[in-house]
């Protein structure tokens, strides 16, 4: 892709830094996959990303996750600590060892396509988005979102205009928890129609000491939704796998794009919603130990 309108290529230190302004039509360069596969018309400048030598992946002292946004797929996939359901969300990333090599973490969760295997992931981790905004003269400005608030819609995010993804948190009881996993496609090797994982949380099981269990909607809707109960008891008390389907759908009700079943050439919005509704069955009912 000739990208015409671009005029100069940059590391993007100096504008985080504050030792040089954002200015009008500079874009976040990450690996370019997305970036150099459309026209980009409002692009003047790129400011590259890639040279700030972030660490690709780190635990801390509470043994949290930090996901640098310039992490690639293919290196948060090779995480030797990885959970399974790293791979499992990784995998529905329909692009070869090429791609994956390049293509970023905070790419794939700013790219915000609804099949984004990265959102699917760290939504249902609960992770947690640092937000830059770089500002004149001094250190950028912060803020924090979860990844599922942080996507808004299909290819719509929540940052604001020059913001940027430093890095997303992922708690280490997400990390510990057990997670159940279902993905539809239209065809064998399509993409991502409905995605759902379930989670339950270290210490929460049934009849054991609370925790959450908490079900990620991501694919089947135009943002990820989440559905929430405050201990695997909570939902077998509200009537268990067919509560939760039943919860999915009362709250897919249309009012805005997370509440709205997707629709393009991957997947109809009534067999979206069919889908997912056997999913969040089938993956509460394993996490509760129940038959499907
Ligand atoms: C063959 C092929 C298959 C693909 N398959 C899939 C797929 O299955 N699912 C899917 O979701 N995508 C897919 N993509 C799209 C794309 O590759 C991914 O979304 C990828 O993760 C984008 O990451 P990147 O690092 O290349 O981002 P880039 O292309 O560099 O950037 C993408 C966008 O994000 C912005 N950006 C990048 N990093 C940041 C940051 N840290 N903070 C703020 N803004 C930032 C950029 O300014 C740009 O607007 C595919 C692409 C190709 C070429």
């Amino acid at each position: 892709m000739d990208l015409h309108g671009v005029t100069a290529l940059v590391p993007a230190g100096p504008v985080l830094e504050g030792r040089e302004p954002l200015r009008e039509g500079d874009v976040w360069l990450a690996g370019g996959t997305w970036l150099f596969s459309e026209p980009q018309p409002g692009a003047r400048r790129l400011l590259d990303l890639g040279a700030l030598g972030w660490d690709p992946l780190r635990l801390d002292g509470g043994g949290a996750l930090h996901v640098a946004a310039t992490c690639t797929v293919e290196e948060l996939t090779g995480w030797a600590a990885a959970p399974p359901l790293v791979a499992r969300c990784t995998d529905a990333f329909l692009a070869g060892w090429k791609v994956q090599g390049v293509a970023t973490v905070g790419g794939n969760l700013v790219t915000a396509l609804p099949a984004a295997p990265v959102v699917s992931l760290l939504a249902a981790l609960d992770g947690v988005a640092e937000l830059w905004t770089p500002a004149a003269g001094g250190p950028p400005r912060r803020r924090l979102l979860p990844v599922a608030e942080l996507v808004t819609g299909d290819r719509a995010t929540a940052l604001a205009t020059g913001e940027l993804v430093r890095e997303v948190v992922v708690p280490a009881s997400s990390l510990a928890a057990r997670t159940a996993f279902r993905r539809a496609t239209l065809t064998p090797l399509g993409r991502s129609a409905s995605l759902v994982v379930g989670r339950l949380d270290g210490a929460a099981r049934v009849g054991g000491a609370p925790g959450g269990l908490v079900v990620t909607v991501t694919a089947a809707l135009r943002a990820p939704l989440q559905l929430r109960w405050t201990s695997p008891d909570a939902l077998v008390a509200a009537g268990g796998p067919e509560a939760a389907a039943a919860a999915l759908d009362a709250a897919a009700d249309g009012s805005e794009p997370r509440r709205t079943w997707h629709d393009d050439v991957h997947g109809h919005p009534a067999w979206r919603r069919a889908m997912a509704l056997v999913q969040v069955r089938e993956v509460t009912a394993e996490l509760l130990g129940e038959p499907a």
